[in-house]
Formats: structure tokens, sequence, C-alpha cells
């Protein structure tokens, strides 16, 4: 049956030079979806175990848990990734293709606008701290500047 795709729509609300895909997945999925998300010049990620409750309440991937009966959260990963607006799409479609089994449990995506990057190493702020060695800058141009 047809994988449902993320609308391709640039109309979010409020709109924001940057946004935050904060993504609650699988833990055995995550690999996958970051190796994937690097190999598209996505330079920076942060991770964190996080315990859940969705439609997949307390069934399945009870191993680690079951020795707490009446504890029905599931473990999860969550996977943040601040980016531009221009990529917002992509990256939600790559973390589709790649967490995705079809299963009730699979996760949820929630798109968060950002007001502001700042990197504390030089106080920039804006595109300027946003933009990341590595990443889209050095995969599409090969000017040699990573900044610009
Ligand atoms: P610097 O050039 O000074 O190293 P940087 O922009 O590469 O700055 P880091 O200081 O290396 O940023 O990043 C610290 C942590 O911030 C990373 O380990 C990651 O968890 C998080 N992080 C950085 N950029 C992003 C981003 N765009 N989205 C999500 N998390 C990020
Ligand atoms: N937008 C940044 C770039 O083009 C990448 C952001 C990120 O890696 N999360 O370099």
């Amino acid at each position: 049956f047809p994988i449902i795709r993320a609308q391709i729509s640039q109309d979010y609300i409020p709109d924001s030079k940057f946004y935050k895909v904060e993504a609650i997945l699988r833990p055995w999925r995550i690999q996958q979806v970051s190796s994937a998300l690097l190999k598209m010049g996505i330079r920076g990620v942060t991770i964190s175990d996080v315990r859940g409750f969705g439609a997949q309440g307390g069934s399945a991937e009870r191993q680690a848990g079951s020795e707490f009966s009446e504890d029905n959260f599931v473990a999860k990963v969550k996977i943040e990734i601040v980016v531009s607006k221009d990529q917002v799409e992509a990256v939600i479609e790559k973390i589709i293709d790649e967490a995705r089994t079809g299963e009730i449990g699979d996760g949820k995506i929630f798109l968060i606008p950002v007001s502001d990057v700042i990197r504390v190493r030089t106080g920039e702020r804006g595109e300027k701290a946003e933009r990341m060695t590595g990443g889209r800058s050095d995969m599409f141009f090969s000017t040699g500047s990573s900044t610009a």
C-alpha cells in the first residue's frame, strides 16, 4: 500500500527562517536515520533517550521495561535537527523513509519555528550560526566556503 508522504507545503505558520524538526522514533532505527541525514549534508543533530506513550501504548517493545508492569511508557529516541526552511521537507521525508516500518509505534514528527541560532564559540547569530562546515554549502557548491 502507498507510503504516506509528508505534504509538500512551505506555508508553515508561523513563518520562520529556521525550524526544528523534532522526531520521536524507534531506538533501533536511529542509526539508519542519522547516517542518511549525514549523507544529505545534515551535520547538526541532537539525540536524547526518552520514554513515551502514544497509540502503541505499552504494547510490544516491552523487553526493556517488562519488570515495570504498571509502566506503559515505551523507550523511544528523540532526534532534534535545526535546519533552514528550505531543508525542512527533505529532512522530514528522509526521516520517514528511514524510520517507517508501517507498524504502530513508528513515531511522530513535530515542526517548531526557531527564532534564532547562536554559535557559542563565535557569538554568530542567524544564518552564520546555522550553517555548518560539511553541510549543504559544501555539498552543493565547491567554492571552498562553508559560511557564505
Ligand atoms: P562550532 O563550530 O563552534 O563547533 P557548531 O555549530 O558545530 O559550533 P557544536 O558546538 O559543535 O556546534 O554543537 C554542539 C551540539 O549542539 C552538538 O553536539 C549537537 O548536539 C547540537 N547541535 C548543533 N547544531 C545543531 C543543529 N543544527 N540541530 C540540532 N542540534 C545541533
Ligand atoms: N543548514 C545547515 C547547512 O546548510 C545544516 C543544518 C544542520 O546540519 N542541522 O550547513
